[in-house]
């Protein structure tokens, strides 16, 4: 058995940092109670902005990056987990402050494992990822809003990405008519294959909004940010909410009191990274219960170990269609 595995390595030089392909072993892990066998690992937005350095995701260097990643154990010395147990991982950190899963192990603490729901495979985990378990804590944040599909429609902004195509399954599934709001109008197809009612075309959502618009939809799932959450937050019925999670448009909210104070529309924070180990289970659960795995089939695309930092170009540019994964060499 080799004593090396493969990784991606992002190094901190005086021109900025770089990312290579190289051999590490163990020692070069850093600590932690279990290590595990990487098999697969997404790639998300966060990845693409760790490995091209475009945002200051990485704050250890060098690191493995990787946000997400399935396999099993090789080694622990944590109560919960023990040797071959199949194992899944998001955030808590992975991939931006410890070494993540773009490398053939990964040693981390337990206490940031989840038990592989048995109703999945390794790598239908990784085609859900840390985007799709973000899209299921959207979603449960607007049931608990109490917003039913009898309501109105949904609108799920960057549907054709990651977050956004598991969001239009889950909610579709749920008997929500969804309403898929995209730049890539060549997509319907897709779209429409894994659960959208309709299509928006993202543009009109991108110029300044006006405090209130036209009352359109009962809630919605929102990965832009920007204008398109202001615009989004305008059109929003009375009493209906937004779940926030993303900047793929921007950073910034330019928006106005009027939707709230005067429609009573509730915007919800949702961040993946560092949430509560018992929502994370009630989530995977949720995930691997109402997930249609034939669809999950259609939005996963398996992209080679070597072709990473391409890929990563690629979601930045909003060109990856749903769940771009590697499967780590074995
Ligand atoms: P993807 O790149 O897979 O999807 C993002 C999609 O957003 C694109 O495919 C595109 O979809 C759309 N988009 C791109 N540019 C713009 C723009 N200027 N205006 C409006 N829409 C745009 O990324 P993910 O789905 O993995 O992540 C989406 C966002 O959510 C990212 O900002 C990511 O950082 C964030 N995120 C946050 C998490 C959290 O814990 N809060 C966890 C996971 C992700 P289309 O072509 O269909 O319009």
């Amino acid at each position: 058995m080799s004593l090396t595995f493969p990784a991606w390595l992002v190094s901190k030089t005086e021109e900025g940092q770089n990312a290579n392909l190289t051999e590490l072993t163990e020692n070069d892990l850093m600590p932690g109670d279990v290590t595990v066998k990487v098999e697969y690992s997404g790639l998300n937005y966060k990845d693409g902005l760790a490995l091209t350095g475009k945002a200051p995701v990485i704050r250890n260097f060098p690191l493995i990056p990787g946000i997400d990643f399935s396999g099993s154990v090789e080694r622990s010395s944590h109560p919960d987990f023990s040797m071959d147990d199949k194992v899944i991982l998001t955030g808590f950190g992975v991939g931006e402050g410890h070494s993540g899963g773009f490398a053939g192990k990964a040693r981390v603490s337990g206490d940031w494992l989840l038990p592989l729901p048995q109703e999945m495979t390794s790598r239908q985990a990784m085609i859900i990822g840390t985007a799709g378990f973000t899209a299921m804590l959207c979603v449960m944040a607007l049931e608990d809003h109490g917003i039913t599909p009898d309501m109105g429609d949904i609108l799920v902004s960057g549907a054709a990405g990651g977050v956004g195509s598991v969001a239009v399954s889950l909610l579709a599934k749920a008997g929500y008519r969804v309403i898929a709001a995209t730049g890539r109008l060549e997509e319907k197809d897709y779209l429409v294959s894994i659960g959208a009612a309709d299509i928006y075309d993202r543009h009109e959502l991108a110029d300044k909004a006006r405090p209130l618009a036209k009352e359109l939809w009962a809630g919605a799932i929102d990965v832009a940010g920007g204008n398109t959450l202001a615009n989004i937050l305008s059109h929003i019925q009375y009493g209906g909410a937004v779940a926030a999670c993303g900047l793929a448009d921007s950073m910034s909210l330019p928006t106005t009191v009027a939707p709230f104070i005067l429609r009573g529309v509730t915007l919800y924070g949702i961040d993946s990274v560092m949430a509560p180990m018992e929502k994370r289970k009630i989530a995977w659960q949720r995930l691997a219960r109402d997930l249609d795995l034939e669809k999950l089939e259609a939005m996963g695309q398996e992209i080679e170990f070597s072709e990473l930092p391409t890929a990563a170009e690629a979601i930045l540019a909003g060109q990856i269609r749903g769940r771009a994964i590697v499967k780590l060499p074995s």
